[in-house]
């Protein structure tokens, strides 16, 4: 079995789940009493967010790098970042390693392309929803168009996973808000819509909507599983 190296801690609420995913998958196709074989690395979050609202991408993008380098010589064979939004420093991090990262963005677009959806509705930080860096992927690479809510149903998504989910809280108005701009993106076409954010899973899960969801914290543990087990 593979190490499978996380960076996580951005936020830790959703870095518990990929460690129980990934914990979990293992033991159902191993068995017994096998686990994961993980090397991690949590970063304390507060100063990582008042990077990203301070736009100082450079400065976080250090502390990623140092971090990734600290996982793979902990010996993990290939990493993740637990976080839709620092994938905004993806290839800064890839850069600075010789081990594959296991793109978030990539793995979602798989799980999409193979339901032979093409038109994605697509939730997450304002960084993920409105920036390039995540769309850009999902379009020019795996041909997939996305569709993001309007500026003000933007801002709602964003405050709501910086004050709420990345504490743990989980309220049902929030949950209502995120329901109706699910409805919103399905009336202008989103066959799906895509959980763009680890902590968004926490509120919304599948038997909320009959959209499908595609929630990528599950998607990328699952993978990460798969490819921890083949050779
Ligand atoms: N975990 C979140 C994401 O997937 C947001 C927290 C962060 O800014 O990293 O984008």
């Amino acid at each position: 079995m593979k190490t499978i190296g996380l960076l996580g801690g951005m936020s830790w609420e959703s870095t518990a789940v990929y460690y129980r995913l990934l914990n979990q998958g293992v033991k159902a196709q191993l068995g017994d009493h096998h686990s994961a074989s993980i090397a991690m690395v949590s970063l304390d979050f507060e100063p990582i967010k008042a990077l990203q609202f301070a736009g100082r991408w450079d400065e976080a993008a250090q502390i990623l790098v140092n971090a990734a380098r600290r996982i793979e010589a902990a010996g993990a064979d290939f990493l993740l970042i637990c976080t839709n939004t620092m994938h905004k420093l993806a290839n800064v991090v890839q850069e600075s390693i010789d081990i594959p990262l296991l793109h978030l963005a990539d793995a979602t677009a798989k799980r999409i392309n193979e339901q032979g959806l093409t038109r994605i509705g697509l939730l997450g930080t304002q960084f993920t929803m409105t920036e390039d860096f995540y769309k850009r992927r999902l379009t020019q690479e795996h041909g997939i168009e996305v569709l993001i809510p309007a500026p003000s149903d933007c801002e709602i998504i964003h405050r709501i996973i910086y004050e709420e989910l990345c504490h743990g809280i989980v309220r049902d108005e929030s949950r209502d808000e995120y329901l109706r701009i699910i409805e919103i993106l399905r009336s202008l076409g989103a066959e799906g819509v895509i959980e763009g954010c680890t902590e968004i899973a926490m509120l919304i899960q599948q038997f909320h909507t009959p959209v499908p969801l595609f929630d990528t914290t599950t998607i990328h543990a699952e993978q990460a599983v798969r490819m921890a087990l083949t050779g």
